[in-house]
């Protein structure tokens, strides 16, 4: 029963050095969605898709979080039962900051998952071996990403976790994939840190907005959170 839920995005995780997508220089000017990223992209661009992955996945074995998802992680030890933490990335920062329970949307790349049986297996920052196969149903393996236009089971908890959410923290999100304005328009406290405005959020229905590079950003953060969890 959490009542602050801390939402990210891959702004969160750029000052580690992980390209946002839809920034200046971010992935989607370099790559096209349709092609490494669409639902059925494995089935028809099956290797290029798997070599994109495994980049991302070596890239992320040669970054380290920063201190927005260092500062989250002690506020989450400090109140465990109140801070949930939901993000739409899918690198592991936030776990290596020491953050527990991070409820990943869109899969996990450290996570390979089987196409069949949908069990996953850790391939940490490693190539995914061509040749592997699922250790439960021997199904073939996948990057653990959800793709655009697959399903995304975990959405289910995010919209319970809004249930009893009192506080609500959006870092490094566009709002394009995952809009969260509806929620923050019933919800007493809420906090938007971006670096600018986007087209895809209506910044008024946000209590405060921070547009400040998140490391910048998350010691007001942090204070507000403490703030409301004491009142
Ligand atoms: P987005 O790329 O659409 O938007 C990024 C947002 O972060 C922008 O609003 C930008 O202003 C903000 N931002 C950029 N740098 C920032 C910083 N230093 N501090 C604070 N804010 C900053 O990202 P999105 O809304 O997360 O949607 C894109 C999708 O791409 C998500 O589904 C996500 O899973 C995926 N993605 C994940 C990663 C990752 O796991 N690290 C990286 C790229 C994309």
């Amino acid at each position: 029963m959490a009542r602050v839920v801390i939402f990210s995005g891959a702004g969160i995780s750029a000052e580690s050095g992980l390209s946002t997508f839809r920034d200046t220089g971010g992935l989607w000017e370099k790559y096209r969605i349709e092609e490494i990223c669409q639902a059925g992209c494995l089935s028809w661009n099956r290797e290029n898709t798997l070599v994109f992955y495994d980049a991302r996945r070596a890239q992320l074995g040669d970054v380290v979080p920063n201190a927005a998802h260092e500062a989250i992680a002690k506020l989450q030890q400090r109140y465990p039962k109140d801070i949930a933490i939901i993000t739409q990335n899918v690198d592991d920062l936030f776990e290596r900051a020491g953050c527990k329970d991070v409820l990943h949307l869109h899969g996990f790349l450290p996570n390979l998952r089987c196409e069949k049986c949908s069990s996953t297996q850790a391939v940490g920052y490693e190539k995914q071996e061509r040749s592997l196969t699922c250790k439960v149903c021997s199904g073939s393996l996948r990057p653990d990403i959800v793709f655009f236009g697959d399903p995304a089971p975990m959405y289910q908890y995010l919209y319970e976790a809004m249930e009893d959410c009192k506080c609500l923290i959006i870092i490094g999100s566009s709002g394009n994939v995952v809009g969260m304005d509806h929620f923050a328009k019933s919800i007493k406290h809420s906090i938007l840190n971006n670096l600018e405005k986007s087209s895809a959020i209506d910044e008024k229905v946000y209590t405060k907005v921070i547009y400040k590079k998140a490391t910048e950003a998350i010691d007001e953060i942090v204070k507000d959170i403490e703030f409301f969890l004491k009142a």
